[in-house]
């Protein structure tokens, strides 16, 4: 699990973006992960890389895991779970994509979680809440986390190809975000990208 300040951020990867449902997401994303680790540790950039204890977000990464694994057994979403935690580790709300099921193309685990959790709290502002996602949140559903104010976004697998938590842009740490979370990535992320490539590989017979 790697935390990145901002101002260490590795070089931004190129290339167009697609679709989350493209079967790209492969075994190359942990490797991916640790050479922007290293980059960033080796490469003389200004700031510094933490490698902390990925334990306090095992629990609740694995709970998404099972509800990502939930929904692509029971639908054609694409197989990615969120839940968020309040300030005490307590869940406050927990999903999956549902852009399938629900025929909306924002329906994200995030956007999912997010509302979901807002409502239970009867407040829009998550303050002191922890988004906890399998794969990396994409641009719309980064922006969603800036705007609902969480401390902390925690993800699984990187997203190379539409990732906005450090792959292809980098939102949260922005400068000219109006708000800034710590982000966690990589927690478990060999078992979410797994997921995600069984979920492909099926689709593919
Ligand atoms: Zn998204």
């Amino acid at each position: 699990m790697v935390l990145i300040p901002s101002r260490s951020r590795p070089p931004l990867a190129r290339g167009p973006s697609i679709d989350r449902g493209s079967p790209l997401f492969g075994a190359s994303t942990t490797v991916t992960s640790l050479r922007r680790a290293a980059r960033a540790v080796l490469g003389g950039h200004n700031g510094w890389v933490e490698f902390l204890a990925a334990g306090p977000w095992h629990q609740p990464m694995r709970q998404a895991l099972a509800l990502a694994a939930d929904a692509a057994r029971s639908s054609a979403d694409v197989p990615v779970g969120a839940v968020v935690l309040a300030s005490d580790g307590s869940v406050v709300a927990a999903g999956a994509n549902r852009r399938e099921r629900d025929h909306d193309p924002t329906a994200h685990a995030e956007i999912v979680v997010l509302r979901a959790a807002s409502a239970a709290l009867g407040n829009w502002r998550l303050d002191g809440c922890t988004l906890v996602v399998t794969l990396e949140p994409c641009a719309m559903c980064a922006g969603a986390a800036i705007a609902a104010r969480v401390e902390r976004v925690v993800f699984g697998a990187w997203d190379p190809k539409a990732g906005a938590c450090g792959s292809v842009w980098d939102l949260p740490r922005d400068r000219a975000s109006l708000h800034r979370p710590q982000v966690i990535g990589g927690v478990l992320a060999d078992e979410s990208a797994a997921l995600l490539e069984s979920f492909f590989a099926s689709r593919r017979q």
